[in-house]
């Protein structure tokens, strides 16, 4: 089946319909998915192997058949485990078609066909009987269906209705049992991500400080988690106010409920200071004696043993409503609350002399409804957005650069999605009306400026004269940012949107930034590697044809794409020094010809060459430049410091070298593609 799907370009703006296959769909999720960086997952498939293997040995001591129930076996691994321990039937069941395809592929190559029975379906359609899917209920349920947040991917339902109609009582689960940790904290730079800071600018007539106001204050946000390698971050950037305290846990073996409830623990912080957010992760017990053990704890819980690195699996950030001061050993309550696919959290202050049974008229009061924006902001703004925002440092860069462009008898016009130059910009001097063009939706946050600062709604290509009161623009000004961007090089839809507006603007217009440049790097990851790495074999069972399944995926569309990764949560070493490679001239329109360079570059540390990295860099005004990517380069073993608040462009290569020292440096050669009518950037690399 073919469809037509509309979308707008991120990069030059323009509608385009691409016919999309069903293939499109699935290649995408393949070759995205996270299912090489569960095979890489060391760890994870050593404890469900043992997990497996002590519940078929205690289903064989009470002389019962081992029927296992695999939900969601992907590749099968889970089936062949419990196969090879002795199991007498797997029934496997994967719902996405092409995956259970795969299941049997690699199943058969590895001699287990006999045993495993996949079945592509949902569970929850799964029959059972003389005639169904399954002969007989199972008396082993093994699954993995797990993320960051424990139950984002449903595993609450499935598991309710497994062990109505799929499984004996009784039944033996792998995992047996999850539990849900919590830490109380505080931390600036998380808190950044979901509350607006004030905004001082030194203007000539004095400092002015910008608040968010009140309604956005006192937003509650957005309900999703934010799940991030909380390994990454620096013990200096939060403070923990409380010990690790258990959340709440569920027993696989067991009838589960997914019907939304909550949970309450009792807190005393150890340390006073501000709660704002709350830090959460998983662990899960393979079996009952819980000595089998798979945890997400952070660093600093467990410091003794070896982190395993994953992506399938990270740690949770949850946002308190409000920021509540907490005095070291008084008595707080932390209120989970869940439904069946999220959880979110609030706390409360015990009362004054309040015991046990105020407690249940307590209860009463502690059910909080999912957070809901409000003020717009949160929908407006996501995570890294807030917090790109809060960046002082970056907003100094552009208070400077505004401070030298801009006159007071400037008309300014700011190109941007929810930014706050158009009120920098009248602040630091643009006293006529500035405009405010946003073409999504526009914030309402111009601090009482509306007579002041125009919002015009409009895409650029449709602004008229009247919209700028037949004025010329003498200032035009982007960040640039748009919400619409995933890859760096989307924003240069500033540079579309200038070209389209060109008509507008003054002989001797100013444009903030005046230039972009791309640049790159080839760099050694330090893990990010295995998510596009194959596995070959996983626990002794070849999954080739997984890996091949990915590559294929990979190769679906001609050209291998870049894709977006925040790499301060990655962390790599440089190989090679950053190399300016193509440069955007935003003072004139786009041109109608391509931007092509081709170069090498060398390699000067040892080390393996997993990719490039490519990001963009804006010169706001003369000897004024932000970086979206590269911050600093810190010594001579290459180490790097990223934008926190940007994703940059990661471009795998499909085979790794490993340079060698270093008197005949190895080059890399590259040839890069700005394709001007599609907005596309085109790569190509030779080891
Ligand atoms: N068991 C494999 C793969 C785990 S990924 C391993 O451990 O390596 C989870 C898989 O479960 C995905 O392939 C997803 O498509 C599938 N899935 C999730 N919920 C399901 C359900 N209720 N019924 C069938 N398949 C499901």
């Amino acid at each position: 089946m073919k469809t037509f799907c509309g979308r707008a370009n991120p990069t030059t703006g323009s509608m385009e319909w691409l016919e999309e296959g069903e293939d499109y769909d699935y290649h995408q999720e393949i070759a995205r998915s996270r299912y090489a960086d569960m095979l890489h997952d060391k760890d994870r498939n050593v404890k469900y192997y043992q997990g497996i293997r002590a519940a078929v040995s205690r289903v064989k001591e009470r002389g019962e058949k081992a029927i296992v129930l695999d939900i969601g076996t992907g590749t099968g691994l889970l089936s062949m485990m419990a196969a090879s321990a002795g199991a007498d039937f797997c029934y496997a069941i994967e719902v996405f078609k092409p995956m259970a395809n795969a299941a049997v592929k690699i199943v058969e190559k590895n001699g287990f066909s006999d045993k495993i029975k996949v079945i592509n379906k949902h569970s929850t359609e799964v029959t059972v009987g003389p005639d169904g899917d399954m002969q007989c209920r199972a008396n082993i349920l093994v699954t993995e269906l797990f993320d960051t947040e424990l139950i984002g991917e449903g595993a609450l339902p499935t598991y309710e209705h497994a062990h109505k109609y799929l499984v004996q009582e009784g039944c033996e689960a792998v995992p047996h049992r999850a539990t849900v940790y919590v830490q109380l904290a505080e931390s600036k730079r998380m808190w950044s991500w979901k509350k607006l800071f004030p905004v001082h600018v030194e203007a000539e007539d004095g400092e002015k400080i910008l608040v968010p106001p009140s309604e956005m204050e006192n937003c509650p946000g957005v309900p999703s988690v934010c799940d991030i390698q909380l390994n990454q971050m620096p013990s200096s950037d939060f403070t923990t106010l409380s010990d690790v305290v258990t959340m709440f846990s569920v027993d696989f073996s067991k009838p589960v409920q997914s019907a939304s409830t909550y949970y309450r623990v009792q807190l005393e912080p150890v340390k006073s200071g501000k709660a704002q957010i709350v830090l959460s992760w998983w662990d899960i017990d393979m079996d009952p004696s819980g000595m089998i053990n798979c945890t997400m704890a952070p660093y600093w819980v467990k410091p003794t043993s070896a982190l395993q690195w994953r992506d399938h699996w990270m740690q949770c950030v949850y946002f308190l409503p409000n920021e509540e001061p907490v005095l070291q050993g008084e008595k707080l309550y932390l209120t989970a609350c869940r439904d069946e696919y999220s959880v979110w959290y609030s706390l409360q202050k015990a009362r004054e002399g309040e015991n046990e049974a105020d407690e249940e008229e307590h209860k009463a009061d502690v059910r909080v409804e999912s957070p809901v924006c409000r003020c717009r902001a949160h929908l407006l703004w996501n995570r890294p957005r807030f917090g790109e925002l809060n960046d002082q440092n970056r907003t100094r860069q552009y208070i400077k650069s505004l401070r030298k462009v801009l006159k007071t008898d400037s008309v300014c016009l700011c190109i941007s999605d929810g930014s706050l130059l158009p009120v920098l910009a009248h602040y630091l001097g643009a006293k006529q009306v500035p405009y405010f063009i946003l073409f999504f939706r526009p914030l309402h946050f111009t601090n009482h400026l509306e007579d002041k600062i125009k919002i015009i709604e409009a895409r650029p290509e449709l602004l008229q004269p009247s919209h700028l009161e037949d004025k010329k623009i003498s200032v035009l000004v982007g960040e640039p940012f748009f919400t619409t961007s995933l890859l760096p090089w989307h924003n240069l839809y500033f540079w579309y949107a200038r070209t389209a507006v060109s008509t507008h603007l003054a002989s001797n217009v100013t444009v903030l930034p005046q230039s972009a440049s791309l640049h790159m790097m080839i760099v050694e990851f330090q893990d990010l590697w295995r998510i596009r790495s194959p596995c070959g074999i996983c626990e002794g069972f070849d999954v080739q044809t997984m890996d091949e399944m990915i590559k294929d995926s990979l190769n679906f569309r001609e050209s291998k794409e870049a894709e977006p990764h925040p790499l301060w949560e990655y962390p790599c070493k440089s190989l090679s020094d950053p190399q300016e490679v193509l440069t955007f001239d935003f003072t004139q329109t786009v041109p109608q010809h391509c931007l092509s360079t081709e170069g090498s570059v060398n390699l000067l540390r040892k080390g393996k060459s997993h990719g490039a990295v490519l990001w963009m860099e804006y010169h706001l005004a003369d000897n004024i430049s932000v970086s979206t990517g590269l911050m600093k380069m810190s010594n001579e073993k290459g180490n790097c410091e990223w934008n926190p608040h940007c994703k940059q462009a990661v471009y795998f290569f499909s085979s790794v070298i490993e340079s060698e020292i270093l008197s005949d440096p190895t080059a890399v050669t590259y040839a890069i593609n700005f394709d001007t009518k599609t907005g596309e950037i085109a790569m190509d690399f030779k080891l």
